[in-house]
């Protein structure tokens, strides 16, 4: 560890106390890596603060002596966000976790960013609201991470992303200081800087406080499951119902292969012989929901369903809901190793990306399970290979980048609800002109001259505050004076 480091461990432990920071080597180890194991780094220093104000000490002493430092909620993210610095500080809220008011009068609740997704949902639940973004995550995963990436999760077709449901924020900004973003009303006058808060992935500074919207619980919620011949059937029907005017609370997609996996992992029993399930849910107004379901079932009979069965309570909801929940856990069960890719699309194209996926599969022997929030385009391939087998990672890493090509060749997104991350920092050129990551640097820097907040991430080569692209004569004064490297 250098000095600087060294000293800024004393500092911390100072105004923590010991037990808030850790150093040592093994125990770092916890912290080396997010969802996205195969990508590990040993963070220098891990604090973990109990208060906002704790949590603008360790920036603004990590801002002073220039050295990086990266937020972590529970680890869950899939892009690589909350990989540590080696040389940097790893701030971690999982002590951050008070619930600090339910207002179901005025539809809101205040949290720490550690707080557990589901947890909003509990404790706003007996005044018969909930917190509509819902994760699959959700029972692990911390609602400063959800801000930070701005989730989603199988409810948000109908209700939006973590950015609908996020009145306002308290942010330590990079240097230091404590302030806020949005409140607690619906609208602010003067720049949406809560806006570009949400999904900045850690880039901005560091949020201690939420204020999120609740919504009320729904008077009735219907669920059915259809099985269809094929992933071209099943899309069809998702477009049939969406064009119809019916707006689910839900829909998802299994295929085949995902559907193998569900059932050798929690045995969901969906029906046999399916090359692909859609789950849809409705909910709302009781006499709403019974009146469009059965336009639902009608579209899913019309595109080729060969069953279609209705949950007659909860437990036969959760039932539906069980294999589709644990399927990025489940396919563990059909491959030793896979990526889990996030792309978007418009819902219309689903058939044909969904076909130019199985030729890529095809052509190339690699196998790929597609579980995915169908309502919204929201891809999750899942690209199987075995580690063990030399050249299988390196051809599984190229058909998860032709997915995205195949993604952004058909009017979307290289991530849905996922983040870039560190994972996807390569792929922002694909989407995005010079002038356009550009522009988006200028804002980060407007928020962190210096680079110091998570760094690394998102943008594909890091230019230094002021800088232009192209050539450089001489470098730039940070890098000049070693604050700084350029790649
Ligand atoms: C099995 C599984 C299923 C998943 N399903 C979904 C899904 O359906 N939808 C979905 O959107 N995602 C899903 N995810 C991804 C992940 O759970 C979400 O991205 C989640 O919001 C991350 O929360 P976290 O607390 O784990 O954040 P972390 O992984 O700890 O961090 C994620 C990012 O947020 C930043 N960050 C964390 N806390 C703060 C803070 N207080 N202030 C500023 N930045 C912060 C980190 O620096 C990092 O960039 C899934 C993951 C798994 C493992």
């Amino acid at each position: 560890m250098t000095a600087t480091l060294r000293l800024l461990a004393a500092e911390f432990e100072t105004a923590l106390g010991a037990d808030s920071v850790i150093t040592d080597r093994q125990r770092l180890r916890t912290y080396e890596c997010d969802g996205l194991a195969h990508h590990r780094v040993v963070p220098a220093i891990v604090v973990l603060p109990e208060t906002a104000e704790q949590t603008a000490t360790v920036v603004k002493a990590c801002a002073t002596a220039r050295v990086p430092f990266v937020a972590r909620g529970s680890g869950t993210g899939l892009s690589g966000g909350a990989l540590p610095h080696a040389e940097g500080v790893l701030i971690v809220t999982s002590r951050m976790r008070r619930i600090l008011e339910v207002d179901p009068a005025n539809e809101r609740a205040v949290v720490e960013p550690g707080v557990i997704n589901l947890d909003v949902t509990r404790a706003a639940a007996p005044h018969g609201y909930y917190f509509a973004p819902d994760p699959s995550s959700q029972q692990v995963c911390s609602v400063g991470g959800n801000v930070a990436e701005n989730s989603g999760g199988a409810h948000c077709l109908k209700y939006g992303f973590t950015t609908n449901h996020v009145l306002g924020v308290e942010v330590v900004t990079p240097d230091g200081e404590l302030v806020w973003f949005g409140g607690t009303t619906h609208d602010a006058p003067g720049y949406d800087l809560l806006g570009a808060f949400v999904g900045s992935e850690g880039t901005l500074g560091i949020t201690t406080k939420i204020v999120v919207r609740l919504l009320r619980a729904p008077e009735a919620v219907r669920c059915l499951l259809a099985a269809f011949p094929g992933v071209d059937e099943a899309g069809t029907a998702v477009s049939s119902i969406i064009s119809d005017g019916v707006v689910p609370a839900a829909i998802e997609m299994m295929d085949a292969l995902a559907i193998e996996a569900a059932e050798a992992a929690v045995q969901c029993g969906y029906p046999q012989g399916a090359g692909a399930v859609l789950i849809v849910e409705l909910d709302g107004p009781a006499a709403e929901v019974e009146h469009t379901f059965g336009a639902v079932e009608q579209r899913c009979t019309e595109a080729g369903a060969f069953e279609i069965r209705i949950a007659r309570d909860d437990a036969e909801r959760a039932l539906f809901w069980k294999g589709r929940k644990s399927a990025f856990a489940a396919v563990g069960r059909i491959s030793p190793d896979y990526i889990v890719q996030d792309g978007v699309i418009p819902r219309t194209v689903l058939p044909a990306v969904l076909r130019k996926i199985t030729e890529l599969a095809c052509g190339t022997g690699v196998r790929v399970a597609n579980v995915f929030h169908a309502g919204d385009g929201n891809l999750h391939p899942l690209v199987l290979f075995d580690d063990a087998i030399p050249g299988e990672a390196q051809a599984a890493e190229e058909v998860s980048g032709a997915i995205l090509d195949l993604c952004i060749s058909h009017g979307g997104s290289i991530t849905g609800e996922h983040g870039v991350g560190m994972d996807k920092s390569q792929y922002m050129p694909r989407m995005f002109t010079d002038d356009d990551l550009d522009t988006m640097q200028r804002l980060r820097c407007a928020f962190d001259p210096a680079g110091v907040s998570n760094p690394g991430k998102v943008f594909p080569t890091p230019r230094l505050c002021g800088e232009v692209p192209g050539r450089h004569k001489a470098p730039h004064p940070l890098q000049a004076a070693g604050l700084a490297e350029q790649f």
